[in-house]
C-alpha cells in the first residue's frame, strides 16, 4: 500500500469490520489511514442514521457532539491565549448542528458554518441564525475576499477524504494572520493501546484518518500552515468523577490523552 500523503510505503495496521487501517513507514510522515475509504452513499447513510437522524434537534444520536460545557471551556481558554474573541469572524468547519457556533455567538464571535449534511445544516442555520454553506464551492461562489479570523475544525479533520487538500482551500478563506484550531483523536493514547480495534476512533466508520502528533503536524503543514503548535486546554469533563479526572490530568501531562488540539497560522 502506498501512503496517500507522501507516496511512501504503508503497512497494514488493523483489520476493522468496515475497512483496513494502514500506517506509513516513512519516518517523517507516519500517516495512518483507512483503505478502502467508505463510499459516499454509505457515508451519507451512516451520517443520517448515527449523527443527524431527525429534522429537529431533539433525538438522541449515536455519535454525540462535544458537550456544551467543554466547548465553552475551550473558547474561553482560547480567548485567554489569543486575546479577546469578540467580533472575530469564525468559520465553524463541519459545524453539524451548530453547538460550537451557538456558544461562540454567546461569547461575541460572528460565526458562519460549513456543513454538507442538509438536516444538520438546517438545524444549525435555524438555531444559531448564521449562514451555513454546503461546501467550499458554495463558500467560494460568494466571491468574498479572505474574511475569517478563526477557522475551527473540531473533530472534523479525520472525516475528510483528503484533509491536506481541503486545508489548502480553507486557508484561502482566512485573513492574513488568522488562526486555525484543529482537534482530533490521538492514536498514541492509552485507550487506543488498550482497546485497539474497539477504540471508538477506530470503530467509527466515518473516520478515514487516525492521527498522532507527527502525522497531524505533517498534514497541517502540507495544508499550507506554518506556525503549527500543539495547544493543551485544561478541560474538566462534566461526566468525569474524581478518579477519572485525576487519570485524565495525568494522561494529558504525559501526552497520552485521547485527543489532540493544534493552533496554526
Ligand atoms: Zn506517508
Amino acid at each position: 500500500m502506498i501512503c496517500l500523503l507522501c507516496r511512501g510505503k504503508a503497512v497494514q495496521h488493523l483489520q476493522l469490520p468496515h475497512t483496513t487501517t494502514w500506517r506509513c513507514r516513512a519516518s517523517n510522515c507516519g500517516l495512518e489511514f483507512a483503505s478502502p475509504q467508505v463510499r459516499d452513499d454509505e457515508l451519507r447513510r451512516i451520517y443520517t442514521a448515527s449523527y443527524y437522524p431527525s429534522t429537529d434537534n431533539t433525538r438522541p444520536v449515536e455519535y454525540e457532539p462535544t458537550d456544551d460545557s467543554v466547548v465553552r471551556q475551550v473558547l474561553l481558554q482560547l480567548e485567554a491565549s489569543l486575546g479577546s474573541l469578540k467580533g472575530l469572524r469564525l468559520l465553524d468547519y463541519g459545524c453539524g448542528r451548530g453547538p460550537i457556533s451557538r456558544i461562540a455567538l454567546e461569547l461575541g464571535l460572528v460565526p458562519a458554518g460549513m456543513e454538507p449534511d442538509p438536516v444538520a445544516r438546517g438545524i444549525s442555520k435555524a438555531s444559531v441564525g448564521m449562514s451555513v454553506y454546503a461546501s467550499l464551492e458554495e463558500l467560494r461562489s460568494q466571491d468574498l475576499p479572505p474574511q475569517f479570523d478563526l477557522v475551527i475544525l473540531w473533530n472534523v479533520i479525520e472525516h475528510l477524504r483528503q484533509p491536506w487538500s481541503e486545508l489548502q482551500e480553507i486557508r484561502r478563506f482566512l485573513r492574513p494572520g488568522g488562526r486555525l484550531l484543529v482537534s482530533t483523536m490521538n492514536t498514541r493514547c492509552l485507550r487506543a493501546r488498550i482497546e485497539s480495534t474497539r477504540w471508538e476512533s477506530y470503530s467509527n466508520p466515518t473516520h478515514l484518518y487516525y492521527f498522532d502528533r507527527g502525522s497531524l503536524e505533517r498534514v497541517l503543514r502540507c495544508g499550507g500552515f506554518h506556525r503549527v503548535q500543539e495547544w493543551k486546554p485544561k478541560i474538566r469533563y462534566p461526566h468525569h468523577g474524581a478518579a477519572r479526572r485525576y487519570f485524565y490530568e495525568l494522561s494529558t501531562m504525559f501526552g497520552v490523552s485521547d485527543g489532540l488540539c493544534y493552533l496554526c497560522s
